[in-house]
């Protein structure tokens, strides 16, 4: 792998390396752009194939993260840490201390979280050798679970839609079909049923399943009908690429809204929504939720300033929305321009398009 021609791609600014042999520890921390603050980006531990597509796997997700905090609006770069290992077998207090000193060595360029493979337990240990670490317990001043926040983005972001689509943001009577039933889909579909939803669900569970049936009244399907139910919104909340050759043609909804990240199994997809004319909410815009919270660890943590600012997600996908019909660009793209252009106001520039080669215009 040629890695400068890699890191000019995209204009990364740092890779590390990082080893130490007493704990077979062996971790890549990226750092993509630190326009708008520090990077943060949890670390993924994961066996890959090759060491190649660790850093591979890095690389893409850094800079994932530099968008995704840019478009939230956040004061934050985006990077990201890979930790070649077995998550079952590899954990020690030894290996994430280590961990913990290389995040430490960095002072701030870098803060890590949780990810892939990584938990709460883990970052408290490294939270001995650093307090550039995020995700951490609320008894230990941090913000706990993530997903209560990242299902009150996902609401706003749906009546954004909602609102653009049907000229009013009220979910009243409105038929959400919601995939995936674990942390925010269970939370999401918590706030709708208040919001007087009619659900349609599906998950691997049925456990899950029927909880979410008696709980809110919702109806459920077949994990591969979800796709094709008539609705107004569809919610993926489970896994990623879900919209892809295979769903496309079954789809018989006009937004698509959800916390799954990569839902797009490739762009194209997206362009093919926009053809359609389905109103896809980027992934990374509507749930951010999660990192609003964590972002708001970095100063002393009150729940009232995160509920604040993740209600504003809102704003954001409304944006987007603006954006995608101004320039007549997928939604998609569009997120990452709104990304790309608050970078370049704040570094006084005028950047290309990564996108599609374009000139920014400056000035929303
Ligand atoms: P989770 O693991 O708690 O729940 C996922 C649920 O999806 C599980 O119940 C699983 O059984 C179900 N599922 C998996 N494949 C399915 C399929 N094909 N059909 C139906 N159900 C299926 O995960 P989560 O924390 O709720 O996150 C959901 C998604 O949102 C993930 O893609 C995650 O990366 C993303 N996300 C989560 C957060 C957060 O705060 N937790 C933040 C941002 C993004």
């Amino acid at each position: 792998m040629k890695i400068f021609e890699k890191m000019a791609e995209y204009d990364y600014e740092q890779i590390v390396f990082c080893h130490d042999s007493s704990v077979n520890l062996k971790t890549i921390i990226v750092i993509h752009d630190t326009t708008l603050g520090p990077a943060l980006g949890g670390c993924r531990m994961r066996i890959y194939p090759a060491e190649e597509d660790a850093i591979t796997d890095c690389l893409r997700l850094a800079r994932g993260m530099t968008y995704k905090a840019a478009a939230t609006g956040l004061n934050l770069g985006g990077g990201k840490a890979v930790i070649i290992a077995d998550p079952k077998e590899d954990k020690s207090e030894e290996f994430w201390r280590s961990y913990g000193k290389f995040v430490n060595s960095l002072n701030g360029r870098y803060i890590t979280a949780e990810d892939m493979g990584t938990s709460v337990e883990d970052m408290e240990i490294i939270l001995q050798e650093t307090p550039f670490v995020t995700g951490i317990s609320k008894a230990h001043g941090g913000s706990g679970d993530p997903s209560t926040f990242t299902a009150l983005g996902l609401v706003q972001g749906i009546k954004a839609c909602v609102g653009k689509v049907f000229g009013s943001t009220s979910l009243k009577e409105m038929k959400i079909a919601v995939q995936g039933l674990g942390k925010v889909g269970y939370n999401l579909c918590k706030l709708l049923h208040k919001e007087g939803v009619k659900l349609i669900v599906s998950d691997y569970f049925q456990d899950r399943v029927d909880k979410v049936k008696k709980e809110f009244d919702a109806e459920s399907v077949d994990k591969d009908e979800i796709y094709s139910v008539k609705c107004d919104v569809f919610s993926p909340c489970a896994i990623g690429a879900i919209i892809n050759d295979d769903t496309i043609p079954q789809l018989k909804c006009p937004i698509i809204a959800g916390s799954a990240n990569n839902q797009l199994a490739e762009p194209r997809h997206g362009d093919k929504l926009h053809e359609m004319g389905i109103l896809y909410a980027p992934d990374y815009v509507i749930n951010a939720g999660g990192l609003i919270n964590v972002y708001n660890e970095l100063t002393k943590y009150s729940e009232e300033r995160a509920t604040n600012m993740v209600l504003k997600i809102y704003d954001n996908i409304k944006k987007v929305v603006e954006i995608s019909k101004r320039d007549d660009i997928p939604t998609y793209i569009a997120a990452d321009r709104m990304a790309e252009e608050r970078i370049a106001k704040i570094r006084g520039l005028e950047i290309l398009s990564k996108i599609d080669g374009s000139k920014i215009r400056l000035g929303y």
